[in-house]
């Protein structure tokens, strides 16, 4: 997650900059990023909840990157194999394994997997995970489970769900599509 709101700070940066130039726009985001406190930072991605310490984090982790790579760069990323970096991303102080993901499937379009509060609870009321599988597990589980070709559409669909039908409270298990095959359906 943290890293999804790293690019949200960075588009709405962008959004910011008034330049036409691609190189100088670019220039001027990194710049906007380094300058940046976190408070500002914070007031780009309020909408997400929990933006002091994401803020903070946020800034941290674009040190640490501009430490390392001698720019705000990510695209290294895209070298490596989506197990290395998975590793890579999780190492950043505060990025989880859903975070990494995310940023894999998403930013980088690697095949992975992430798992999130929806995903988690969709998949193991339809047991494709047992019961009391952790997060962390499910990440591995599902991870090796879901067609590589599927993983993105597998991930929104799911949460889509979750949001929509199987929510957490009250799922609407009457007006599911999945109820026949569903071992939880009718649950509350
Ligand atoms: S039948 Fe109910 S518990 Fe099962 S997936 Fe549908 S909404 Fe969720």
């Amino acid at each position: 997650m943290l890293l999804r709101f790293v690019s949200i700070a960075l588009l709405r940066m962008r959004a910011m900059t008034r330049c036409h130039n691609k190189k100088a726009r670019l220039a001027s985001i990194e710049g906007n990023v380094r300058r940046a406190r976190p408070v500002q930072i914070a007031t780009a991605i309020r909408v997400g909840g929990l933006a002091r310490i994401k803020s903070k984090r946020i800034k941290q982790i674009l040190a640490a990157i501009e430490a390392e790579r001698g720019r705000i760069d990510l695209e290294f990323l895209r070298k490596l194999s989506p197990e290395e970096a998975e590793q890579k991303l999780i190492s950043y102080l505060g990025v989880g394994m859903k975070t990494a993901r995310c940023v894999q499937l998403f930013a980088l379009g690697q095949k992975a997997f992430p798992v999130d509060t929806h995903v988690h609870r969709v998949a193991g009321r339809l047991g494709l995970i047992p019961q009391k599988t952790s997060r962390e597990q499910a990440h591995n589980l599902l991870g090796a489970a879901v067609p590589k070709n599927k993983m993105y559409s597998f991930h929104i669909n799911l949460i889509r769900h979750g949001r929509e039908v199987c929510t957490a409270r009250k799922p609407k298990c009457e007006k599911c599509t999945l109820r026949r095959d569903c071992p939880r359906a009718g649950v509350s």
